[in-house]
């Protein structure tokens, strides 16, 4: 088993290839969540700071863009080397900060190290379109070039993957990156930096600055930041999207989530309490595609809820670097407080409070931030519970009659992120895919988070920009297209052409 994080050391920024104190005053307390105890310090960066970060970044960002694809891909390979190697590590420092149990901090690294593997595929990425004789004597074909200085920003529930769906295509495309990690797990963030410096990324390339919104206004305000990456919560991600928008920078924003699992009358029993239970729990829900709406379809109801109710009430909930651990704290005490007032608050609104997950204690452990499961049988859609995001592990079970209700219940929700059906009718199942206003669909798949060559993004309000993040959208987000007209004719001499000019 690898050994805990211990460490009490301040984090800091990392700017020009090398630790980096900054000239802010500022800092905040980070917790290990699973005894409520603070662990160490980060430091919350100036604007001043990201100043120096971007101008780290600009410094090499010629130098860098005009290194051949092959040999970036090249030191991309060198850190997906040493990220395998560092993986278990890394999953440590994730669950000291985060809580997450072990196995299922592994999983993320994992998850990161998909797209760090896609970004060595760069060469063949960015290799443009030739088109020979567009005129007689003319080809035309297009590039792809990289932005400049390009910054993300991500939130605390998954410290390395969500970083990892940005900086690896955005480097190996060319770019020079800012990341602005969540300030309540920012350790990843640094072990990363210095895995990327020891495969051999030239200094300034990857920058972090940790911090708060004041470092993400002037990341949006710098006018040397050309294009915006942002994964969190939706009223910042249309914030940030409103705000880089009017300022002429590029912008992909991912907010928030309330994603449904139909389960259809026809459903495998099992596997649907399987699949509802570890999407639900998995993570204590802090997951952007947690289930956390399961939509039961006639008769199933009254099948699955004693079964439901019976695993909920069994999870074995822990500090996430015990072994048996199926769930970990939640991040903070106020997010426990949160996620209790809304337990609180679906009983006022009438719902069925089938397990109450509140008051959760953890021998040995009586100050971490623990909630148990909670089950709600009889929510409606107009309770509170229902609309809003509670990013905790709360499911609320909605009946409905048939499948047109189902469809219709999730497409009118203002979330569109993830979404999965239970069902063993091929025909149920491709309609539902077809029909389903969501971004990523799950047939039988509780937690559909697209592979990395597919790309990730939801709809509505889960999204605001065009671009999913990684894959061949992540490769298009981090460029630009060039198109280019050539001819070498032997007789220049054709004279000035006033007509809007043709293939001849
Ligand atoms: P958050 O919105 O509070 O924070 C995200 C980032 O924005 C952090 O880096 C934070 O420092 C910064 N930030 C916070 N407040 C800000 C403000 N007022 N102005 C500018 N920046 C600010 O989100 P979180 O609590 O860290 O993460 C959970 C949320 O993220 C959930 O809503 C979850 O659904 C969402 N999420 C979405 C996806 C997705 O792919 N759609 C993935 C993971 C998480």
């Amino acid at each position: 088993m690898t050994a805990p994080y211990n460490s009490s050391a301040e984090v800091m920024h990392f700017v020009a290839g090398a630790p980096y104190a900054g000239a802010g005053t500022r800092s905040q307390a980070v917790f290990n969540p699973a005894t409520g105890a603070v662990a160490r310090s980060v430091r919350l960066g100036s604007p001043g700071d990201v100043d120096a970060a971007v101008a780290s970044a600009l410094a090499a960002f010629s130098k860098w863009a005009d290194t051949p694809p092959i040999r970036r891909a090249r030191v991309m390979l060198k850190f997906l080397e040493l990220m395998n190697r560092h993986k278990d590590e890394l999953a440590a420092i994730i669950t000291a900060e985060h809580g997450k149990v072990f196995s299922d901090a592994q999983g993320e690294v994992s998850r990161g190290i998909d797209i760090i593997e896609f970004a060595c595929g760069i060469p063949q990425l960015l290799k443009g379109d030739y088109t020979d004789q567009v005129s007689t004597g003319m080809d035309n074909w297009t590039l792809r070039q990289p932005l400049g200085v390009v910054a993300g920003i991500t939130p605390f529930n998954f410290p390395c993957m969500v970083p990892c769906w940005m900086f690896p295509v955005a480097i190996a495309a060319g770019n020079c990156f800012v990341l602005k990690p969540s300030e309540r797990d920012p350790s990843a963030s640094l072990f990363m930096a210095r895995l990327l410096q020891q495969a051999g990324l030239s200094d300034g390339v990857f920058n972090v600055i940790q911090g708060d919104k004041v470092v993400v206004d002037a990341l949006l305000h710098h006018a040397d930041v050309r294009a915006v990456s942002f994964v969190g919560s939706t009223p910042i991600a249309n914030y940030i999207y409103e705000t880089g928008a009017k300022l002429g920078k590029r912008v992909q924003a991912l907010g928030g989530a309330k994603n449904h699992m139909v389960v259809m009358p026809d459903a495998d029993l099992d596997q649907a309490v399987d699949g509802l239970i570890g999407a639900a729990f998995g993570s204590a829900g802090e997951r952007c595609m947690a289930i956390s709406v399961a939509v039961l379809v006639g008769d199933i109801a009254d099948k699955i809820m004693p079964k439901l109710a019976a695993r909920t009430r069994e999870l074995v909930i822990r500090n996430g670097m015990d072994p048996d651990a199926e769930m970990g704290p939640v991040i903070t005490g106020q997010a426990l407080e949160r996620i209790e007032n809304y337990v609180a608050l679906g009983v006022d609104e009438g719902a069925r409070l089938v397990v109450d997950g509140r008051n959760c204690k953890v021998t040995g452990h009586e100050q971490g931030f623990f909630t148990g499961g909670t089950l709600f049988d009889n929510v409606s859609p107009d309770m509170r519970i229902y609309k809003e995001e509670i990013f905790g592990p709360v499911l609320s079970c909605v009946r409905v009659d048939d499948f047109a209700q189902a469809v219709k219940l999730v497409n009118a929700h203002e979330f569109g992120n993830g979404v999965a059906c239970y069902t063993r009718d091929g025909q149920v199942a491709r309609e539902f895919a077809r029909r389903i206003e969501v971004g990523m669909v799950g047939i039988n798949v509780p937690i559909p988070v697209p592979m990395a060559w597919h790309g990730f993004g939801g709809w509505k309000r889960s999204l605001f920009g065009d671009m999913h993040a990684y894959g061949e959208e992540g490769v298009r987000f981090y460029t630009r297209q060039k198109s280019v007209m050539q001819r070498w004719p032997a007789d220049m001499s054709r004279g000035a052409e006033f007509a809007m000019p043709t293939a001849k």
